[in-house]
Order: structure tokens, then sequence, then C-alpha cells
């Protein structure tokens, strides 16, 4: 199923919910500019490659556009579509004064030099900086980017435009970027797993979770269970994974992941597993936190987790979700799970913006404020209307952009 039709059907369920006119939807739905550029770049052999980039603006009715920028060799329009909108409903759930957007290009940046990188970023940044900045579309890292990658941006932007630090978010802390950000989005996912695990009423210490992933989310979802007595029982990478019954010692991991240029491949405080293997284990809670699509109609019926927590943006394919639904596994759908790393960016903007500087425990409080109200609210709103916590949570976000809408008129 694409990408699109996917998300399609979640905002269908909630704009059944909510009563919403086709006028509305179909206005909810499109987006407000989708941008397709030509990005030709000399790579380090003297050779011209041609990349092609996205960015799709999806709405901004609360606040300007915002989302991540994605480096991955599947990156293509209707999948950069999809996610634009799964920023709008995001932004919203949370309640932070943005709209959604995304953008990627089609890469592999692994066959890249870091040279090559900055100037594949850097000439894209030229193709579009019209397009984006503080008030209008503000990007920041997704899937194989890094704040390296910002500061480049943020860089770039300011030839054209000056200094604008609050053009680009999840920059390096040395480079206007903020404490706390990098660990967000895992800080957020752990955090929510906790407020989940408390309210299904299952005591916490020792509970058992696989993660697949351990990029930046996985790794700090990771960290941040263990602190807080889980049991991290498995991770993965693109290669596979390892898993230990007892738990995996989750310090070890990092310092492993650190000395060997972020891969886990050879980690010898385990035994290996494969991905799907992963997906399968008998655990608490499962967190896909890597690639889009993993859960599927193929492989729904074989996980065994409870709980399943979506780090990464769209790992349930729906039919799978409603695979999940009829056996009675509870899932924390990705615009409420994640929503820390796009939280933690409004900070830097915040702060950008009035050339100030908070301290990470500023940081944390107030993200763990956020995603706390943010969680109650959709709690509370699949109770009182009996529905999963992914419609609660469309409801909420596509609930709040439509109201939004109506205020500000399109006259
Ligand atoms: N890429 C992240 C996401 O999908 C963060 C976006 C942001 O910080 O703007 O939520």
């Amino acid at each position: 199923m694409r990408s699109s039709e996917a998300t399609r059907i979640y905002f269908d369920r909630a704009a059944d919910q909510l009563d919403l006119s086709e006028n509305m939807r179909r206005l909810l739905l499109t987006a407000r500019r989708e941008v397709q550029v030509q990005i030709p770049v000399e790579m380090d052999s003297g050779d011209l490659t041609t990349f092609i980039g996205y960015r799709v603006q999806h709405n901004n009715a609360r606040g300007p556009m915002k989302g991540g920028l994605r480096y991955h060799p599947q990156v293509d329009l209707d999948e950069v579509r999809a996610l634009a909108s799964l920023m709008t409903w995001k932004t919203a759930v949370v309640n932070i004064p943005y709209g959604g957007a995304k953008g990627g290009i089609s890469l592999d940046a692994s066959t890249l030099s870091i040279r090559e990188l900055e100037r594949v970023t850097r000439r894209f940044v030229d193709a579009i900086h019209d397009l984006f900045g503080p008030d209008v579309d503000i990007p920041a890292p997704d899937m194989g980017t890094t704040p390296e990658v910002m500061a480049w941006i943020m860089n770039q932007y300011g030839k054209y435009h000056g200094f604008s630090p609050a053009c680009v978010t999840g920059k390096p802390v040395e480079y206007h970027g903020i404490p706390g950000r990098d660990e967000a989005t895992g800080r957020g996912v752990g955090s929510l797993t906790l407020k989940l695990l408390s309210r299904l009423g299952r005591p916490l210490p020792g509970t058992t979770v696989a993660i697949q992933g351990f990029g930046n989310v996985g790794s700090h979802t990771a960290k941040y269970l263990h602190d807080a007595e889980c049991r991290i029982v498995a991770v993965s990478d693109a290669f596979g994974g390892f898993h230990r019954a007892e738990g995996l010692d989750v310090l070890e991991l990092h310092r492993y992941i650190n000395a060997h240029s972020g891969k886990l491949e050879g980690f010898p405080g385990g035994d290996r597993l494969t991905n799907a293997e992963l997906l399968a284990m008998e655990c608490d809670v499962l967190i896909p936190a890597a690639l889009g699509g993993v859960l599927t109609q193929a492989n729904a019926a074989l996980v065994r987790a409870p709980i399943i927590v979506e780090a990464a943006n769209a790992p349930i394919e729906p039919e799978a979700d409603a695979i999940f639904d009829e056996r009675g596994i509870t899932v924390l759908p990705d615009i409420l799970a994640n929503a820390g790393g796009v939280t933690a960016s409004w900070f830097e903007w915040v702060q950008n913006r009035q050339y100030y500087q908070w301290g990470l425990n500023r940081v944390r409080q107030e993200l763990d404020r956020i995603l706390g109200e943010a969680f109650e609210q959709v709690w509370q709103l699949s109770m009182s209307r009996k529905v999963p916590l992914r419609t609660a949570a469309y409801m909420l976000g596509v609930g709040r952009v439509g109201r939004a809408t109506v205020l500000g008129g399109v006259e």
C-alpha cells in the first residue's frame, strides 16, 4: 500500500468520528505545496550525479510548517507527502504552534563521502531557500540526516537571507542547537511508554522491551527505559541484532556503537537474531524505531508483545493495525509516541529567536510536561469515545487543525 493511502485511512477514521464535512476533509488532505527539485552535484571523482530532492509543505493553519529532512534510498514524493501530513497531526496532538512538512532526498548516505553529502545538502538549499525559513517552514533531522547536515543548511541559508539560526532545528549544540534536542525523541518514546504501562496497570521494573533500530531514536529510547529499570531484551539495526533474556547492557551497547561507526555488528554482549525474529519476540513492549512499514499483514500475527510503541514514523501498515486491534494489542501511535523530537525542535526555535539559552533540565522538564499533557488527552479521548489510541490521537490532531482552519477563515 502506498504511504499516503495508509495515512489517509487513519485520517478518515478520525474524520468520521469528528463528523467532518467532505470539503473540510479535502482541504485538510491536500498539501499546500509540493516541490521536487533537481540537485546536480559534482562527486569527488569529478563525475556529475543528479539527485532528486522533495519538500512537501502540508498545512500551516496552526503555524509555520515543520518537519524533518530524510536521506534514504526509498525516499519518493508519495512517502514524503504521507510523512508531511503526519507532521501536521503530530504538532497538533502536542499542541505546539506549527503546521507540518517533510522533505527528503533519495540517496544512500553510506555511499557518499562527507564532502559529497555536504555538497548535496548545500545545492538542495540553493534550490529551495526561497521556500522555507523561520516563519514559513523549518526543516530538522530525520532518518539519514544529522545535526551536521542541519548546520550546513543553516549556513547555506544564511548566504541568501543573513543570520537566521531559526530556519532549521536539530543543529549541533556548538552551532546554535540546544542540549536535549538530540535525545528528545527517544526520551519522549521512553517517558510515554512508562505512562502507558502505568495506565495499563502493568508493573514497571523488569518490563521487557525489544527495540528495532538503534539509531538516534532507538538508542536514546533504550537508555531511558534501561534507566527506568526496564529490561532491554533485544535491539537491532539494518544488519540484524542481538538478544539476551536477562537484559542487554545498554551502556555497553552505546560504547560499542560509538567505537564502531554507529553499527551493532560484532557486539559481544548478546546472541544474534534477525530483524524478523526481533519483531516476533516474546516481550512486554515492542518498539519499532527504524523504517516505516515493517509490521504488515504478513507478520502481524507473529507479534507476541501486548504493547507496541511506534517510535518510527508509520512502522505499522493499516492491515496490521487492524489485526493488532482485533488481537487486543495496544498501539501507541507515532504522532504521539515520537513527538518529543519536534517538541524539542520548537524549544530550539524559540531560543534561537530570543537569542537565549535554557539549561538541559528546563528542556527536559518542558518536554515531559507537554508530552504528558498530550498523552492524558489522547488517553481520555480513547476511553470516552471507545476508540484505539491511534484514532484518538488523530481526532485530537485533526480536530485542532480543523478548528484553526475555521477560525482563520479561508477568505
Ligand atoms: N523528523 C522528526 C519527526 O518526524 C522531527 C521533526 C522536527 O523536529 O521538526 O518528528
